[in-house]
């Protein structure tokens, strides 16, 4: 085993959306390292299906904002959730500008959907797998930029720390050590799925960036708040990952029923209602411990073409969407605590960041609004990546250019002194 020692200004872990986001968003001229544990598709942000919401309008900046913190029970960081809000529509742009081609109305507008606790339709997608479709797009732009190497199979491991301050990261990469200095890391490694025998998440998702926080003491918040997601189909004997059925089926029309085919609870209620009206509904029938989601009055048609990926994922497993009621049960889907942070993703070590699942803002209160998380994912690392431009910049940059003192010394000198100068 080797120690193989490597420098850059940032150091990004994880990427799924709020690393890669963040490391777009970073001056060109910085040197990035942005690595992974696994390959590079390999995260949460990929597998996303409903959307990413979005204010729809100025009139919708209060509603969002209580919607976001009604589902969050109130427990939600208020100034974060106005920011959330507020800088949602140019972030929404910005993936627009990236090539994200959201799902689109005749008239060229976007087509929104509605999910779980939003009072209106301002989720914009696409199709059923929006995560993918985001992903791709920022993964075309990243191998143009040739300033950000990336690093797949290297996995975060422990961060340098050195009075107060974070010096970088080490790294677990083949059969060697890598130590990578730099002079900003962000933590994007995402949230803690893999610690729990029934979720929707990646299994090698295990809150890795939680550990190494805590071994460091960086603070940490609200690391209680989990989500159990509602609609998650039910296989007889399937543990790990399993297969999410998105709230916008019941955005579109879907409807939870109990074995004798009654509809027990508001399908359109913030997850946490939803998820505690079935375990309850469950636990009256322990020998099947499921429920239904009822897709069947709805067109063959616009289900196959509005959610491609959920009608061939269900069809492969011997459903079909339409003839069939599909069997449901909660699994594990979302950590709203993680690493404390402020609205920059600044964490309580200097130069040390977080951002995305790993991250808490205190955005998403105890219970996260639908399709809040890819936002939160771009909109604190925009942030944040502005921020550490500026820190960078006044670090490195901040001073004039060999030309340009160059250039400041011919305007002063004498004509035959100008002359030695080197240009
Ligand atoms: C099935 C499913 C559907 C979802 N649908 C939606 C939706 O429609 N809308 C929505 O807003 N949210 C949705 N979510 C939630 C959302 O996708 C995630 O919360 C969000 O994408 C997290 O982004 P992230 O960048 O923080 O983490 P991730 O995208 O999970 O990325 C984490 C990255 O960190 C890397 N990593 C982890 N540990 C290490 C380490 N030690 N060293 C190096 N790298 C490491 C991983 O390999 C990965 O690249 C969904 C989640 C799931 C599971």
């Amino acid at each position: 085993m080797t120690n193989v020692i490597k420098t850059c200004d940032v150091l990004i872990a994880g990427t799924g959306v709020a690393g890669v986001y963040s490391a777009l968003n970073l001056n060109k001229n910085l040197k990035i390292i942005l690595i992974t544990k696994e390959n590079l598709r390999d995260c949460n942000s990929y597998l996303a299906q409903g959307g990413i919401s979005t204010v729809l309008n100025d009139d919708d900046i209060i509603p969002y904002i209580e919607d976001t913190i009604k589902a969050g029970n109130y427990k939600n960081n208020k100034k974060s959730v106005e920011i959330l809000v507020k800088e949602s529509k140019d972030n929404i742009k910005r993936l627009i500008d990236l090539h994200v081609p959201f799902d689109k109305n005749e008239d060229g507008s976007l087509s929104y959907t509605r999910e779980g606790g939003h009072s209106t339709f301002r989720i914009a997608h696409v199709k059923d797998e929006t995560g993918k479709y985001i992903m791709e797009s920022l993964y075309k732009e990243l191998e143009t930029r040739t300033n950000i190497e990336v690093i797949e199979k290297c996995r975060l491991i422990d961060i340098i720390k050195k009075d107060k301050l974070c010096l970088g990261g080490i790294c677990s990469f083949k059969d060697d050590t890598l130590e990578i200095h730099a002079k900003s890391t962000i933590l994007a490694t995402g949230g803690l799925g893999g610690l729990f025998t029934s979720t929707t998440n990646f299994p090698s998702l295990t809150g890795d960036g939680i550990s190494i926080a805590l071994k460091n003491n960086v603070a940490i918040q609200d690391i209680n708040y989990l989500q159990l997601h509602p609609t998650v189909l039910y296989e007889k004997n399937s543990n790990g990952k399993r297969l999410l059925l998105s709230e916008s089926l019941r955005g579109e029309g879907g409807i939870i029923r109990n074995l004798k085919g009654e509809e027990f609870v508001d399908s359109l209620k913030p997850r946490d209602i939803v998820s505690k009206a079935i375990l309850k509904e469950i636990s009256k029938t322990p020998d099947t411990p499921y429920v239904y989601l009822d897709l069947t009055h709805l067109d063959k048609n616009f289900l196959m073409k509005r959610f491609p990926f959920i009608y061939s994922e269900c069809l492969s497993r011997g459903y079909i969407m339409d003839t069939d009621m599909l069997p449901i049960s909660p699994a594990h889907h979302y950590a709203m605590g993680g690493i404390k942070v402020n609205i920059n993703g600044e964490t309580n070590l200097t130069n040390l960041y977080a951002l995305g699942e790993t991250a808490c803002t205190g955005v998403h209160g105890n219970n996260r609004l639908a399709s809040n998380s890819l936002l939160e994912g771009v909109v604190f690392a925009y942030r944040c990546a502005k921020k550490i431009n500026e820190e960078l910049y006044s670090h490195t940059v901040n001073y004039p250019t060999k030309e340009e003192l160059i250039d400041f010394l011919k305007e002063r000198v004498d004509e035959n002194y100008a002359k030695l100068l080197n240009c």
